[in-house]
């Protein structure tokens, strides 16, 4: 069972006064006792002289003077004589220590033999039997020891008095133990009070709960309570914090084994598209080695091969934009730019190939300035009309426009084709996704567009978005935010 330390603490405080209660009462009932002792030893030494002046003068008084042949006769009597004079009961002994006043009992002789003996020899001596005392001391005439004088003393008065006195000291004593620890309980319940709330709080941050209040009040305790809160304020920040760092940590651990994982991905497919147009260069050389003179294989060959090389080539500066993109941070020049000036011209780019597809052009053209590195943009406009020319339907069409909403320029690039599929639509931003192996082979896209765009607007605080697919055509929207002159 565990103490509470209010009961420690008063009862430590309860015996503490009642061993000084008992200290003092102890030195008090011995000074009683010593004083009570001279008194009676004063007295009776008194009344011993008394008795031998006495004793004297009825001697000188006496016509026989013999003081022995006095008390063996006359003992008696002048022992009343004594005893009236003294208020004492008296007994007087012959020199050798027989009694001539009184008859006393074998008994009595005996409890009194070996004072009686000091006595006889002219010393003073007494002996106390419990409320009883025996005083006996010589009985002198002149110098001569003629006899033994026995005084009798009560000690039941003193005796009563001492036993008063002890008995208030044990009462006065139980009373300041029970009055002493009822005040300390009552006063240390105030200290242990807050000593207990504060393991409390100990305890309930060891648990984990680190809000804890602070003590209303101005001393050590209060103090040590602020001490605990700010503490375990601390402890909490330090856990979060370690928490956080942990969290990061298993983000990047997950992020970083993604990366590797898209790495290896983007490596095997690199390999995979480079080696089909290869392949189809080889085979037109193999059969060029064979069949030298035909003329007809020749001039498909060098259609096929330039075909094939053109897209090796965009397929290599593709994946080295992308690549490089990941690796180095490029120098970028942002600067004002006219997003209908340079879509215009990079329109007029493309017009050939628009023309070739039999593709009607429509724009919707507004002043709109951005701030952005105008060469990152053209290759975004590029990319997106490429597509849009690409995975469009003979004699479709495409819509270019812009405009402005909310600080916003928007360019928004509609086709009429063949649309992506809906579980296709948050996958054509990955580098080397096409939606038809076949169809983009025979357009000659390896998938790298698109992820190309995504980064280069990234980089250039825009985004992208697309808005809208289905058998009808396809709109991408892109906005970056407008130019302000600060
Ligand atoms: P690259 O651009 O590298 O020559 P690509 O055009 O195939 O090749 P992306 O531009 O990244 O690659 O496009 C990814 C895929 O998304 C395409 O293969 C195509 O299937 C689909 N796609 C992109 N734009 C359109 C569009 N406007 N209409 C229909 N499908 C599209
Ligand atoms: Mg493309």
């Amino acid at each position: 069972m565990r103490i509470s330390i209010k009961i420690k603490f008063s009862i430590f405080l309860a015996v503490l006064l009642l061993l000084t209660v008992f200290i003092l009462s102890l030195l008090v009932l011995r000074g009683i006792k010593i004083n009570q002792v001279e008194q009676y030893e004063k007295y009776l030494a008194r009344q011993s002289e008394t008795a031998n002046v006495y004793f004297m003068q009825t001697i000188l008084a006496e016509s026989n003077k013999i003081p022995q042949i006095f008390l063996s006769t006359k003992g008696v009597e002048f022992a009343k004589q004594l005893e009236l004079l003294t208020g004492q009961s008296i007994v007087l002994y012959d020199r050798n220590g027989e009694a001539v006043s009184k008859k006393l009992s074998p008994r009595e002789l005996k409890r009194i033999s070996q004072t009686l003996t000091y006595a006889t020899e002219g010393k003073t001596a007494y002996q106390v039997e419990q409320d009883e005392l025996y005083y006996l001391t010589p009985l002198r005439v002149g110098d001569e020891q003629v006899g033994v004088i026995q005084l009798y003393y009560s000690l039941t008065g003193d005796h009563d008095f001492y036993n008063r006195i002890r008995q208030t000291c044990i009462s006065i004593g139980a009373g300041i133990f029970l009055f002493s620890f009822i005040l300390a309980y009552i006063y240390f319940g105030f200290f242990a009070n807050g000593i207990i709330k504060l393991e409390q709080m100990v305890d309930r941050v060891r648990d984990g709960h680190y809000e804890t209040p602070i003590l209303k009040r101005k001393d050590e305790i209060g103090r040590l309570s602020m001490g605990i809160q700010a503490m375990s304020r601390k402890i909490m920040t330090t856990m979060k914090g370690m928490e956080e760092e942990q969290e990061k940590l298993t983000m990047a651990v997950n992020k970083l084994s993604l990366l590797d994982q898209q790495q290896k991905q983007f490596i095997g497919n690199v390999t995979h598209e480079f080696k089909t147009p290869l392949t189809s260069i080889k085979a037109y050389l193999d059969l060029l080695e064979m069949y030298p003179d035909d003329d007809k294989l020749l001039e498909t060959a060098v259609i096929n091969i330039k075909s094939e090389t053109d897209r090796l080539y965009e397929m290599v500066d593709k994946v080295l934009q992308l690549s490089s993109m990941e690796k180095y941070d490029f120098e970028y020049h942002p600067e004002k730019i006219d997003i209908k000036q340079i879509a215009l011209s990079v329109l007029q780019s493309l017009s050939g190939k628009i023309n070739k597809f039999s593709i009607q052009l429509e724009t919707e053209l507004t002043e709109a300035y951005i701030k952005a590195d105008k060469d990152s943009i053209i290759i975004i406009l590029i990319n997106l009309l490429d597509n849009a020319i690409k995975y469009n339907k003979i004699n479709g069409k495409i819509y270019v426009k812009n405009y402005i909403e909310k600080n916003q320029v928007v360019i928004e690039i509609t086709d009429t084709g063949i649309g992506i599929p809906k579980e296709s639509a948050n996958r054509i931003f990955d580098p080397f996704y096409t939606v038809d192996k076949n169809r983009s082979r025979e357009n000659g896209g390896a998938g790298l567009g698109l992820s190309l765009v995504k980064r280069y607007i990234d980089k250039q605080g825009g985004s992208i978005a697309l808005i809208n697919t289905d058998a009808n055509g396809t709109t991408f929207q892109i906005s970056f935010p407008e130019y302000r002159s600060e």
